[in-house]
């Protein structure tokens, strides 16, 4: 905790891997006085943490291998992430339609009983039975399934996560470097020596202490730090997901039981869309990370036992895959194995190494509070803890004004349409005027490149949102991927590069 204008490659605490682990752990220690750093070999959150089912959930299928305390704390983080991004993330209703080759349903009844008990007070509604007859979330359904529980989560963007929590990080102080990759670390003289490589240049930066939150690249900094031996067993599952175009008429989500044991979500995706997954496959470090012809004909048999529409890998329109990287879970089936998270804290020669294993998007926050507070109590100082309290960029307002606000932007900016606003609020929050500014008409706005993505927008991700290249825009920055026609991504790209 020091004059943060010293040296600019000297830092307290520098961080490699800009993934929601990272980021959450940038921010936390930014605003708590440090001077920290982060190197990204990618865009921002453009491995796993854009991969995921895009929930802040406890996981109600972990209770069934007992992973009580994980399921609390994460009920307990949901309402809390809620409260700080409402912009971002929004309550998700699930339906569990049932019949009677599933699980019990009163089995199921009493997990949910007791998924609402380890969320405590929440202004989330606790779950119900209910008959799927005559009501309208059975009617996409195979007529089967007489009956269905119902529960809450959350939905969260999670690319967006990442970069919010990077974006204030650097508010707060914080140096952050994408498409920077670590290539060496070394201890030297009570400090690490870290060099790092981007496409422009290699540089050095030097820290007292190196946190290492590279997902499931965790163990390759012990390669080039040469000592295999600390090393925790770390488990790599690969899940993707398939999106096709709508299948139901309404926001409620459908979490769907498989003849296998697994369970798979059904949910509803950018207003035209739904998004379905996940599958869990054993992933070697090397392997390509992409939906398999197996994994999309699973997820299509999977959803074609529920839905009345019956679904062909031709359906998919879009597909994404991530890696999970699990730890202490040999002996177990991929679906058991523990989302727990671990650290490991480690001094010599006065540098100090602490390292992250697992975790999900729900619990960073958390997760970022504790390495922060290991790392202080280790160095013998005082904090405060303060993120459960502090909203992310353009997350500053109540989850029930969000309408009221939307159709304020609606009355201020009157060439927007009610999608295209309620895109930008969900995009950008209270910072929307900031993209937009005293823009009167569309044409204000400059070129138009397909959908309602305006020259405004692209600026604003490229100099405000450290967008790069056009799947930075269109896959993380914004989901527009899904509705521009490949012409216009090809113009989009050149107008990107001739920028750079
Ligand atoms: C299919 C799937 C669905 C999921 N769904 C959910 C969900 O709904 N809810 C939930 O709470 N959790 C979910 N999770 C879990 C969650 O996505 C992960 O726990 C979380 O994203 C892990 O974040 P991370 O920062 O540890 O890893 P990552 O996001 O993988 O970040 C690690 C980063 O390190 C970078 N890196 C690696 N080596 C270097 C280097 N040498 N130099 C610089 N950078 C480097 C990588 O490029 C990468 O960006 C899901 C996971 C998967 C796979």
């Amino acid at each position: 905790m020091r004059n943060k204008k010293k040296d600019e490659t000297d830092f307290d605490i520098f961080i490699i891997g800009g993934g929601v682990n990272g980021a959450g752990i940038l921010r936390d220690a930014a605003g708590s006085g440090f001077k920290c750093g982060l190197a990204e070999m990618g865009d921002f959150g453009s491995a796993t943490s854009s991969s995921s089912t895009k929930l802040f959930h406890g996981g109600l299928r972990y209770l069934e291998s007992y992973q009580f305390r994980l399921v609390k704390e994460s009920l307990r983080e949901r309402d809390i992430l809620l409260n700080l991004m409402p912009h971002i993330s929004w309550p998700l209703q699930f339906i569990l339609p049932h019949n009677k080759n599933l699980r019990s349903y009163w089995i199921l009844r009493l997990g949910l009983y007791i998924y609402d008990l380890l969320g405590g007070s929440t202004k989330l509604s606790k779950s119900v039975g209910f008959d799927l007859r005559n009501n309208p979330f059975g009617s996409c359904l195979d007529q089967s399934y007489t009956k269905a529980l119902a529960y809450t989560d959350c939905w969260v963007e999670d690319s967006r996560l990442v970069l919010l929590n990077i974006l204030d990080a650097e508010k707060r102080g914080a140096k952050a470097f994408s498409y920077s990759k670590v290539t060496n670390v070394q201890r030297k003289n009570g400090h690490w020596l870290v060099s790092i490589k981007s496409k422009e240049r290699s540089f050095e930066i030097k820290t007292k202490v190196l946190i290492n939150t590279m997902g499931p690249w965790v163990n390759s900094l012990g390669q080039v730090e040469k000592n295999k031996n600390k090393q925790v067993m770390v488990r790599l599952i690969k899940g993707s997901h398939i999106v096709v175009k709508k299948l139901f008429n309404h926001d409620n989500a459908y979490i769907f039981q498989g003849k296998d044991g697994r369970i798979i979500f059904s949910i509803p995706y950018e207003n035209d869309f739904t998004l379905i997954g996940t599958t869990e496959v054993e992933h070697k470090e090397g392997d390509e990370v992409k939906c398999s012809d197996e994994e999309k004909d699973y997820l299509c048999n999977f959803a074609s036992d529920y839905f009345q529409k019956k679904l062909t890998k031709k359906d998919i329109v879009w597909d994404y895959s991530g890696v999970r990287a699990l730890y202490e879970s040999k002996n177990v089936e991929a679906r058991n194995a523990s989302r727990d998270y671990s650290f490991q804290l480690e001094e010599k020669e006065g540098a100090v190494l602490l390292t992250v294993y697992g975790g999900k998007i729900t619990t960073y926050r958390k997760l970022a509070e504790k390495a922060v507070s290991k790392i202080t109590s280790l160095l013998k100082l005082k904090r405060t803890e303060w993120t459960s309290t502090k909203h992310l960029p353009g997350g500053g307002f109540k989850l029930e004004d969000k309408e009221k606000l939307i159709v304020g932007i609606l009355k201020k900016y009157k060439f927007l349409n009610r999608d295209w606003a309620e895109r930008l609020f969900k995009t950008f929050g209270t910072d929307v005027e900031k993209v937009l500014g005293k823009a009167k008409t569309k044409k204000d706005l400059g070129r138009s490149f397909g959908s309602d993505l305006t020259e405004r927008e692209v600026l604003w991700y490229i100099n405000q949102e450290h967008a790069r290249c056009v799947d930075d825009l269109i896959w993380r920055r914004s989901k527009l991927g899904l509705r521009l026609s490949s012409k216009q991504v090809r113009e989009l790209n050149s107008y990107i590069k001739k920028l750079n």
